[in-house]
């Protein structure tokens, strides 16, 4: 097992792990429960923790992580999936409910 991800919001960590085990890594996410008990925790030791099962996958899971979290600091819109027509936050490179790329307007 290797440590892939860490990152401060259970919901990004949940959807990273749905993008993940869609493209069929093994994944699973550590301190996603300590979060909300996390009461005399450094905040820092609470985050979400994604780890890969198989670190034959580990690259694979590092491009596919890159890819969705790439566009987190150059957009400031939501945008609307053009296939389910969820509306996904902007740093999502990928809708989290049907895992459709974004597209570019
Ligand atoms: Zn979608």
């Amino acid at each position: 097992m290797q440590k892939l991800y860490c990152c401060e919001n259970p919901l990004t960590a949940r959807h990273l792990k749905n993008i993940l085990e869609n493209n069929g890594i093994s994944c699973l996410i550590r301190n996603e429960s300590l979060h909300a008990t996390a009461g005399e925790v450094p905040p820092i030791l609470a985050w979400p923790e994604i780890w890969v099962n198989d670190s034959a996958q580990f690259e694979k899971a590092e491009l596919l992580i890159n890819e969705a979290t790439r566009e987190r600091n150059s957009s400031t819109e939501e945008w609307r999936c053009n296939n389910c027509n969820e509306v996904n936050e902007r740093q999502f490179a990928i809708c989290w409910k049907c895992s459709e790329m974004r597209n570019e307007y």
